[in-house]
């Protein structure tokens, strides 16, 4: 029993190639995770890490709240399950299962036993005195796991294990392996490049892809919230089918133009979680429509089930019927009633239908299902949890007037925006309840993961807002809310104003100093002492090119000691957000600046400052590798 904490993660084998980048997760106790995307993406390397196979070149991994990262795998207290068994051939199974037991010199009657209990638990009691070779590929990969079992081990790595077994067979492993898990209280990892096995048996999964990973959470959020076009096609049978196009806001409804031709209303409500500034009828997005969620006129009949609908007209191409459910391929017919044949799409039912190749089929898009992905980016665009509201607003006298209500902006957003129409993005964890003056009406709230996400009323507009599960408000509750203006961004006269960036990445390297004949920073020209726990990382990451690497470190304003004497610089412009938050920008002695945080800053004063060792990401310059 063990949790699994990966901490800025990264392999990069000789060569060069970053196999895997920037990793970050935190698995608990008797979690069952699955890593899975396509071959090469890096999730074997991962678990090769965990496992103590391979060297971890940068990051943190934990077992159980120890570091690991040096212990070699027989003491990681871990198990390893491969995709070819790794059987010895000359051994019965009794002696496969036995032989760790027996080389860490268990005693014998307690070796039996624990031989005789996985076997049990294993089904494989009768075959103990078989070799491998008279064995099924089944049979074979329960050897191996059982060989695992028997070391109780804290957690149980599984690379592959079912990619050699017949899809008949790998079906049944599937289910006995979650049983094990659920009967062994374990931790499992789990690694495939098979969707249906990650959906089934993970109780979180990690979808990656070129060494990065694309999204963390139970499978039913990935399949239903999917975080990008890369998720959302990867994972569901059969794939998700992807239209570019346009949406257009218009009153009530979102008119979608789709390139090919199609084209469609939908309820705004459905689709409020996307920025309004996504519907002007220009700005290219992808629609992305899963073939349960075409309709055949069968389904679409129970309207009680699906009250929201767009009909669209396809011409069918082949007809595939797997019994229990039929996949119509076919091409979709344009708003003219011209068939688009550039791209096939298809259709799953689980409805008895009779169609033929070359008829022409009535479909109903179910619009509480559709997803909506940034075209450039490929983010969807509705997510779970919405990071970001919209407001369009128009500003005059350092006022955002809303519909009725006017917001005063404080004088660090004042100074950046001009007067005039602009859109106002609110991201939702940058709104606090029950200390501000800014009237909303609670619409809705849930509970999502371990936070609650409020939709909330603000002078017309809807509004997301996230908050501890402790903030309490009913439906239809008025209550008042704080925006921090500083977290706000805007979108005027086509340009786009980001938010106030407080993060800072300040210029160093490690360097040896005869004055304390030792190592230590030397950032921006300063010099600052080094923990020996941050200079043995340093060290093992790099070897002693680290000497000869240059090093970005990076600090957010909240995270600066300002009660430290290490830098001193001068206040070059002063950024006030109202309610206590006053930051500075700072001119350093090297040239560089950055932003500081702060109540009594004037213009062209000075400031002394330290940075938080602690709260400082050491970054490998050319490479871009957080090294501590
Ligand atoms: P997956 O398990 O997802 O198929 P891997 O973790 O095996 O992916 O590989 C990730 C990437 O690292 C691939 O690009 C692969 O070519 C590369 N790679 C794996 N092992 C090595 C190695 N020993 N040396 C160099 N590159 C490697």
């Amino acid at each position: 029993m063990a949790s699994v904490e990966l901490n800025h993660i990264y392999k990069v084998y000789q060569g060069g190639v970053k196999a895997v980048n920037d990793m970050t997760l935190s698995i608990n106790d008797k979690e069952f995770i699955v890593f899975v995307g396509p071959s090469g993406c890096g999730k074997s390397t991962t678990l090769r890490m965990i496992a103590g196979l391979e060297e971890i070149s940068a990051g943190e991994l934990r077992i159980d709240g120890r570091i690991v990262n040096d212990l070699t795998p027989k003491d990681r207290n871990i198990a390893m399950v491969f995709q070819n068994y790794a059987l010895y051939p000359h051994m019965t199974v009794y002696e496969n299962i036995a032989y760790g037991l027996r080389i860490s010199r268990v005693p014998k009657d307690e070796i039996d036993k624990k031989v005789h209990e996985a076997a049990k638990i294993l089904g494989i009691e009768e075959y103990l005195d078989r070799k491998p070779k008279a064995l099924s590929g089944g049979q074979r990969q329960r050897v191996a796991l059982g060989r695992a079992i028997v070391r109780s081990p804290k957690v149980f790595l599984l690379d592959e294990p079912l990619s050699n077994l017949d899809a008949k067979l790998r079906g049944d492993m599937r289910s006995e392996i979650s049983k094990l898990h659920n009967r062994l209280g374990t931790t499992f990892i789990y690694v495939t490049h098979d969707q249906t096995e990650a959906m089934t048996m993970g109780t979180r999964i990690v979808v990656m892809k070129g060494g990065y990973v694309q999204q963390f959470d139970t499978p039913k959020n990935v399949y239903n919230y999917p975080a990008n076009k890369f998720v959302a096609g990867f994972i569901g049978t059969p794939q998700m089918d992807f239209f570019d196009g346009t949406m257009k806001k218009d009153g009530e409804d979102v008119l979608f133009s789709l390139d090919n031709g199609v084209e469609f209303t939908c309820p705004y409500g459905l689709v409020d979680r996307i920025s309004t500034s996504y519907m002007d009828g220009a700005k290219k997005i992808c629609l992305g429509i899963r073939p349960d969620n075409f309709l055949v006129h069968e389904e679409w009949m129970d309207a009680d089930k699906f009250p929201y609908l767009a009909r669209v007209k396809l011409n069918v191409d082949i007809v595939e019927v797997l019994g229990g459910e039929t996949i119509i391929y076919g091409y979709l017919r344009d708003k003219n009633g011209n068939v688009y044949t550039e791209k096939s799409i298809r259709v799953k039912t689980t409805h008895d239908v009779d169609v033929r190749s070359g008829d022409d089929i009535d479909l109903a898009i179910d619009l509480h299902k559709i997803h909506v992905f940034d075209a450039l980016t490929e983010k969807s665009l509705i997510q779970k949890i919405p990071s970001e509201s919209t407001v369009n607003i128009t500003i005059n006298s350092q006022e955002a007037k809303m519909n009725k209500v006017a917001l005063k902006l404080e004088k660090g957003v004042s100074s950046e925006v001009e007067e005039g129409a602009a859109q106002m993005f609110i991201p939702s964890d940058a709104i606090s309840f029950g200390t501000g003056d800014v009237k909303a009406k609670v619409r809705h709230s849930e509970v999502v993961s371990d936070k609650k996400l409020y939709e909330l009323d603000v002078d017309g507009n809807l509004v997301f807002a996230l908050a501890e599960p402790s903030v309490d408000y009913k439906d239809g509750e008025e209550i008042k809310i704080a925006i921090d203006q500083s977290r706000l961004s805007f979108h005027q006269n086509g340009k786009s104003i980001e938010a106030f960036n407080t993060t800072d990445v300040l210029s160093g390297k490690l360097v040896k100093s005869k004055e304390y004949k030792t190592y230590i920073y030397e950032v921006e020209g300063v010099k600052l002492p080094i923990s020996q726990e941050q200079c043995q990382k340093l060290f093992s990451a790099k070897g002693k090119v680290i000497l000869k690497t240059p090093l970005d470190f990076k600090t957010s304003a909240y995270d600066l000691d300002m009660t430290g004497k290490d830098f001193k610089g001068t206040v070059t412009a002063l950024y006030d957000f109202g309610k206590g938050k006053k930051f500075a920008k700072v001119l350093l002695p090297s040239g560089n600046s950055l932003i500081v945080k702060g109540e009594d800053l004037t213009i062209n004063g000075t400031v002394n400052f330290s940075l938080n060792m602690a709260k400082t990401f050491i970054i490998d310059h050319t490479i871009s590798i957080i090294l501590a």
